[in-house]
């Protein structure tokens, strides 16, 4: 096995607590790392800087690859940066296991960005489920929070469960689209549209601001169809450009005009409080998935018993019952 170096705990959380980018990027490996070990020394850090996050505002930012998410997001992050505000933007995108590469991986993006030390960047954490992946970018979140960064972004590529989750950890959601393109040619699903705070039109530049306009119309239109909000909130649709920044101030004095909204009617700490408590079942899911396959004799038992199970030889249900209750044994023993 690699040999990996860890700092103790404590310096894992006088360095995040710090706002020392190096010790907060070698945390965040440290909470996507799947070693029981390194779970351990993870909570133990987790719990110590958890009362010193939360104060972000976090934006969930989405769209089809090629919609301009990440010119959108150099641009509206340098927008936020010289407000004042510190901003790290973290990705969840399960597809990085496949060949479409790393929405954050190409190290071009967001250049000037990546630059600043009032922004920290943060590609995708690896991992072969959805849920893992998911659960370690809201971990990522709450050392960012931890280290200082006052407004988080969080980026996935629209196309449908990581948006779920995404919307599980954020407090505003925004959907990047394009003019001309049908919904179902983007790739966006109702529902998607549906759970958004806004939906932003981008590339309204040049020739395409008319089309822009258009399509604004048509949405306004289509958003009043859907029903009433549990946060009281009229989700908003806008133009932009992510490339000349037309229409990026209007869409942050947006986001302020539904914090107020959300802090005065109680909505924002409801929500929060509610993706506390999903927080700690897809937690307890994860632990038990993780200790399951990392376990000696289940690993041992599935090498031997997988081939029976493809040929058919075995019932793949009788066999997963036969495993957990294998696992169950060896903890309660
Ligand atoms: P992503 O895949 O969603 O991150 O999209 P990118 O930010 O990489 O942009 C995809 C392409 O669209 C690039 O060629 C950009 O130059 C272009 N683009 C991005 N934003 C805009 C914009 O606001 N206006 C115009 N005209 N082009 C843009």
């Amino acid at each position: 096995m690699r040999k990996r170096n860890r700092l103790s705990a404590q310096a894992y959380i006088d360095g995040v607590l710090n706002g020392d980018r190096v010790i907060l990027s070698q945390a965040i490996t440290l909470v996507e790392s799947a070693l029981p070990t390194d779970q351990v020394l993870a909570e133990e850090v987790m719990d110590a800087v958890l009362p010193h996050a939360g104060k972000s505002i976090r934006i969930g930012i989405t769209g089809v690859p090629g919609v301009g998410k990440s010119t959108f997001i150099e641009k509206f992050g340098w927008l936020v940066i010289e407000q004042g505000y510190k901003l790290a933007v973290l990705a969840v995108d399960p597809s990085s296991q496949s060949s479409r590469g790393s929405i954050l991986g190409d190290k071009t993006r967001m250049e000037k960005l990546s630059m600043d030390k009032r922004a920290y960047i943060r590609p995708s954490p690896s991992g072969t489920t959805l849920g893992g992946v998911s659960a370690r970018t809201r971990e990522a979140m709450l050392l960012c929070e931890a280290a200082g960064f006052d407004v988080v972004f969080i980026e996935t590529v629209g196309v449908g469960q990581s948006e779920i989750a995404v919307k599980g950890m954020v407090d505003f959601f925004l959907l990047l689209m394009l003019a001309g393109a049908g919904d179902e040619l983007q790739g966006i699903k109702k529902g998607i549209i549906e759970m958004c705070d806004a939906l932003v039109i981008n590339k309204a530049d040049g020739d395409n601001k008319e089309a822009a306009q258009r399509a604004k119309r048509e949405y306004a239109n289509a958003l009043h169809l859907f029903p009433a909000k549990e946060n009281s909130w009229n989700p908003k649709v806008k133009t932009c450009s992510g490339l000349s920044g037309e229409g990026l101030p209007e869409i942050w004095q947006m986001i302020q005009e539904y914090r107020d909204l959300v802090y005065s009617n109680g909505f924002f700490e409801f929500n929060r409080a509610e993706q506390r408590a999903n927080w700690m079942h897809e937690h307890v899911k994860y632990l038990l998935e993780t200790n399951f396959y990392n376990d000696m004799a289940i690993k041992k038992d599935l090498d031997e018993s997988l081939a029976d199970i493809k040929s058919g030889k075995v019932s793949a249900i009788k066999k997963a019952r036969a495993l957990v209750q294998l696992f169950m044994n060896q903890i309660l023993r």
